[in-house]
């Protein structure tokens, strides 16, 4: 492997060093081929395995071929931890993994995008001492990959709290001016670092309290956010995560990090104007953490819940022509996807148009309504984009609102004090009739009011959603 193939700058290049740039290529194109495939929710498994392929390689060429700048390779002794680390991390992940229920996975999404910031952090942290002083651009990349890195740590683990039903939305005005200040303060830091004509191994007092500012920044910023605006965090966080990484990869010069880093942030970002697109929010708004949280909603007439009988339910369903379902995070919670399927399909045997509505942050991550709904194979052409749906919604016989509250709530357009004021939703009211499956008159995450479950063409269906289709679809069978 000691073969020198040339020199460049003084420096030997030899078969390995070419064998482990070819394999960071091959891991590349491997990302690229797995982001393309998880694009649709039939490859997108395969995808995961292409990508987790490609990070195999790059994982094993690198403890095989890796030189440092004297040319020794990685220590036996080193080889021993990182395998042990690896294999530490492997059985918990894979335990959670088996463990974790489907209902569970966006908190699980957030731990795991908290630990990638942390890692990254901590490489900054530990290779900040070794920059060279005056080096202007190494010191930049490991300042920015330690800030953004401990902001995505900090930040992903209050998201996990909050998902988690276990971390409240606390917004204060003044918090708005808070987090502005701690943000320059923050970044102001971080930019005397890197100008700082001192000794980086001088200055470590210093590293670690931007690490301070930067967790401290990560929290106060996510702890304003509530309402309906979390997803928009949630993938800016992400975004984070991946540009974090590829710092780490331009402190180490290594190719793979720096291209795998590079995808995520990217895919992340390209998510976060996604997101703020469907949410109608503007993205500094997010990063100063000035919207959100729980507002007081207007106090208005509530009026009265009226019930629908199942054998009505099943009679409307039937002779109607159009019915538009609108899946939501109590469809998630019940696990009803299969039996909603085979509701549909049966309505469709029965010659009746069903459609399946689908809101950009419906449950609790990114596309939830569409992998949940691919589980069950519903077939993807029936799952219709909020825009394409909502100007054929006063020719809908029936919507069934299943399990979803905030995205089908009016207030956001006719409620200015509402907490989710301004968002797009499904305009599931503008249907002849709605019926809404839900349990009772519980919250969604936005943790207000729906005047829609008390609008007259409104019939509540009351029950674990699960249970209610499944009596829906043996009421139709009998008729
Ligand atoms: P919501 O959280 O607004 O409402 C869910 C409803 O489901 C509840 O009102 C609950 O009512 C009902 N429910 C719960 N369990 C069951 C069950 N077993 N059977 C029937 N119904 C059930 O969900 P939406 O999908 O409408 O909205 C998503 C919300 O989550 C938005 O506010 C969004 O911003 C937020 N969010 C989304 C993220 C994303 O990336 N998609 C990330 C973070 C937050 P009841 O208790 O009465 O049954």
């Amino acid at each position: 492997m000691d073969n020198v193939l040339g020199t460049l700058n003084g420096i030997e290049f030899t078969i390995g060093d070419s064998l482990l740039e070819l394999s960071y290529l091959i891991a590349a194109l491997l990302f690229v081929y797995g982001l393309k495939l998880l694009s649709h929710p039939e490859t997108a498994r395969r995808g995961n395995l292409w990508a987790a392929a490609g990070m195999g390689l790059a994982m094993f060429t690198t403890i095989v071929l890796h030189k440092d700048a004297n040319g020794t390779g990685i220590s036996l002794t080193n080889i021993w931890i990182i395998m042990a680390a690896i294999g530490v991390g492997a059985v918990i992940g894979w335990i959670i993994a088996r463990k974790i229920k489907m209902t569970g996975m966006p908190q699980l999404v957030s731990i795991y995008n908290a630990t990638g910031g942390a890692a990254s952090a901590l490489v900054a942290l530990l290779e900040y001492p070794n920059a060279i002083a005056g080096d202007v651009g190494s010191i930049l990349v490991t300042v920015l990959g330690l800030i953004i890195g401990a902001v995505a740590f900090s930040g992903s683990m209050i998201a996990y709290g909050k998902l988690d039903g276990k971390v409240g939305d606390i917004m204060k005005p003044f918090m708005t001016y808070i987090n502005l200040v701690l943000l320059a303060l923050t970044l102001g830091f971080g930019a005397y670092i890197i100008i700082s004509p001192n000794p980086p191994v001088e200055m470590i007092w210093a590293i670690y309290t931007l690490l301070a500012f930067s967790l401290v920044y990560g929290v106060m910023f996510v702890m304003p956010i509530g309402g309906a605006d979390m997803p928009v965090v949630i993938s800016l966080l992400n975004s984070f995560t991946g540009i974090a990484a590829a710092m780490a990869g331009f402190i180490y010069s290594n190719q793979a990090m720096i291209l795998g880093g590079i995808l995520v942030g990217s895919a992340g970002t390209i998510l976060t104007i996604l997101m703020c697109k469907a949410m109608n929010r503007s993205l500094i708004n997010v990063i100063i953490g000035s919207f959100g949280g729980g507002g007081a909603a207007l106090d208005r007439e509530q009026g009265n819940i009226k019930e629908i009988m199942l054998s009505d339910a099943a009679v409307l369903l039937t002779y109607s022509q159009k019915i538009v379902i609108v899946p939501g995070y109590g469809l998630a919670v019940a696990q009803a996807q299969h039996i909603v399927h085979e509701l549909d399909a049966l309505l469709n045997g029965k010659g009746v148009d069903v459609k399946y509505a689908i809101h950009p942050v419906a449950g609790r991550m990114p596309g939830h309504m569409n992998v949940l709904l691919a589980e069950a194979d519903v077939p993807y052409e029936n799952l219709v984009e909020m825009d394409d749906i909502n100007p054929d919604m006063p020719n809908v016989d029936v919507v069934i609102v299943i399990g979803a509250n905030d995205v089908v709530n009016p207030a956001a357009y006719d409620d200015p004090t509402s907490p989710i004021y301004g968002m797009p939703i499904i305009d599931a009211h503008l249907a002849k009739n709605i019926i809404i499956m839900k349990r009772g008159m519980g919250k969604g995450y936005a943790g207000i009011e729906n005047f829609l479950f008390f609008d007259d063409k409104t019939r509540m269906l009351f029950g674990d959603a699960k249970d209610s289709i499944s009596k829906l679809v043996s009421e139709i069978k009998s008729m």
